[in-house]
């Protein structure tokens, strides 16, 4: 049987009688034109390992597949899967391997060989912190070439934001330090099973071989992380007790103190982490 053979997704559920668990953040999407598309959106996956977190009952998993993956590596917590899991893996010549367990704590890099893509409609409760950890690794490049993410709308919006935004924040800043950031495509809720209370929208996150200025990364983060932390407060209030003379610093960056976290652009994060590296 190839991966077109499976019966549609609604039977599997059925068959298998899933019910979708809030507390795993499952929306599933069973319409598999609308995977395939999402598919599509991170480009050219023939050569690539792609690494999908949370494949639920298959439906994005069916469209990497369709769309030519050469390796699907999928990380999966709720074992009610299994069966339905086993499925596509049967259907995927070889294709598709599923591994149990938290993608918080599953180690994957063994499993994957470059180039990685990662392609994931992913569970809301760990999807921010798996974008941080993607965003922060201890080496850059990272292991993965980009990232396509479906995310609450409003998450992907932090992601993309621009200074003097209300969505504009940590998010956007580490995306934007050494990637390009853009939403790909917006969902509704109908598109899911069953529906979430609020829009949906996949972002492409390609990542850039350098970053963008020449900075600490770890610096960075934590400048942008203290600015953040309290985004009203002016910078000399907020970065207080990064250094005893935070306000000069700030001054050398050519920043005023008085100015907010809100207002600053990447470039001005970036000088104004340099100012605090020794
Ligand atoms: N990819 C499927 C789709 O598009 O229909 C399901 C997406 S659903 C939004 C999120 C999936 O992530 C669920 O299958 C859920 O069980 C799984 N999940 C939730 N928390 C997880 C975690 N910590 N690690 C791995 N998978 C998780």
């Amino acid at each position: 049987m190839s991966i077109h053979d499976l019966p549609p997704l609604r039977e599997v559920i059925n068959a298998h009688g899933l019910s979708a668990k809030k507390s795993l953040g499952q929306n599933f999407l069973l319409d598999l034109n609308l995977t395939s598309k999402i598919a599509r959106q991170a480009g050219d996956l023939s050569q690539c390992d792609v690494l999908e977190i949370g494949p639920g009952p298959g439906g994005l998993t069916r469209g990497l597949l369709a769309e030519g993956a050469r390796h699907v590596l999928a990380v999966e917590r709720d074992e009610r899967l299994r069966p339905a899991l086993q499925e596509v893996t049967d259907a995927s010549d070889g294709r598709l391997t599923v591994l149990y367990g938290d993608a918080l704590q599953v180690d994957v890099s063994a499993h994957l060989s470059a180039p990685v893509k990662v392609v994931a409609n992913l569970p809301y409760n760990v999807g921010t912190e798996l974008l941080v950890r993607w965003l922060t690794p201890a080496q850059w490049p990272p292991i993965w070439d980009s990232l396509t993410l479906m995310f609450q709308k409003e998450v992907a919006q932090r992601i993309v934001a621009q200074p003097g935004s209300k969505a504009y924040g940590r998010l956007s800043i580490l995306a934007q330090f050494r990637c390009d950031a853009r939403i790909a495509m917006e969902i509704p809720p109908q598109a899911f099973t069953p529906p979430p209370k609020v829009n949906s929208a996949v972002v492409h996150i390609k990542r850039l071989e350098k970053p963008r200025f020449d900075v600490d990364a770890k610096l960075l983060e934590r400048v942008v992380a203290r600015a953040f932390n309290q985004r009203r407060k002016m910078l000399r209030a907020s970065l207080k007790g990064l250094a005893p003379d935070v306000e000069d610093r700030i001054i050398a960056a050519g920043i005023a103190p008085t100015e907010r976290a809100e207002r600053l652009s990447l470039e001005q994060f970036c000088s104004l982490a340099q100012q605090f590296s020794g």
